[in-house]
């Protein structure tokens, strides 16, 4: 079988030289699917997917052992723009769009890194999948909480990866619109062959989407399986999935 497109091997995360909040965690995301990583608050889900994107360094955190390879590639001690160049792009928890910029700014702002002439066209490929952002010309701070996610998935496709992280896609959301967020997010997969790393505290969405999951606990993984056998397991179903 083909190596993973990722591979979190082993690793331990520390910030500020004291805080240990990785222990140990190893995970696999093998090309073209959707793996959900799961648990409760402070576990560690938001740290290992900066640990993946290098955005680590940018609060003082560090791998201090282990490592992450993408294409059998080891990544550990790149920059946060060499990880986007090389093809991974994270969709930040709390979105963290430009507020005062337009959406279009927004947009080509994901496609810093690109140089190829496909930026116009995938412009009009992501307001297909966001007709609403097409219509949204003011500034991107007045938006509501989903078209702000919107804007986030849409910015991380203009970079054309072949693997988005994403953290936290239904904070905040309506549940009606968490469900066309996730809805997209499938979709996206399915027409881009793109490959999803998807935080979530919800676990029930998450598993609906998602081919594969890991279950985290104080910085290491308790739990993986298929969606299918993790929405079936009854400790999942008791403490992740509320029960029903
Ligand atoms: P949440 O869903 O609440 O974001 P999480 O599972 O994503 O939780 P992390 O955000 O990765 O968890 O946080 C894990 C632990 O690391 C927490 O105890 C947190 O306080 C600590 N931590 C996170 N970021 C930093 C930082 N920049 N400096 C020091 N400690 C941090």
């Amino acid at each position: 079988t083909a190596p993973p497109l990722l591979s979190v091997n082993n690793i331990e995360v520390v910030y500020n030289d004291v805080i240990l909040v990785l222990r140990g965690l190893s995970l696999n995301v093998p090309e073209g699917q959707i793996v959900a990583l799961l648990g409760a608050n402070g576990a560690g889900k938001s740290t290992t997917l900066k640990a993946i994107s290098g955005l680590l360094k940018t609060e003082d955190g560090e791998i201090t052992r282990g490592d992450v390879t993408f294409k059998g590639e080891r990544m550990n001690a790149l920059d946060p723009g060499d990880i986007v160049r090389r093809g991974i792009f994270q969709v930040m928890e709390g979105r963290r769009i430009i507020a005062d910029m337009t959406c279009l700014e927004n947009l080509k702002l994901g496609a810093f890194t690109r140089k190829d002439k496909g930026v116009a066209d995938d412009i009009e490929m992501v307001y297909r999948y966001f007709p609403r952002l097409k219509e949204r010309t003011g500034l991107a701070g007045y938006l509501s909480g989903g078209e702000q996610q919107m804007l986030a998935i849409g910015r991380a496709m203009m970079a054309r990866p072949k693997l988005i992280l994403m953290d936290e896609p239904s904070m905040g959301l309506s549940p009606l619109m968490v469900k066309e967020v996730f809805s997209i997010i499938k979709q996206i997969n399915r027409d881009l062959g793109v490959t999803i790393l998807l935080v979530e505290q919800n676990a029930r969405m998450a598993l609906s989407v998602a081919s594969y999951g890991y279950i985290m606990e104080q910085g290491k993984v308790v739990l993986d399986g298929t969606a299918a056998e993790l929405a079936d397991n009854e400790d999942v179903k008791e403490f992740y999935l509320g029960g029903g």
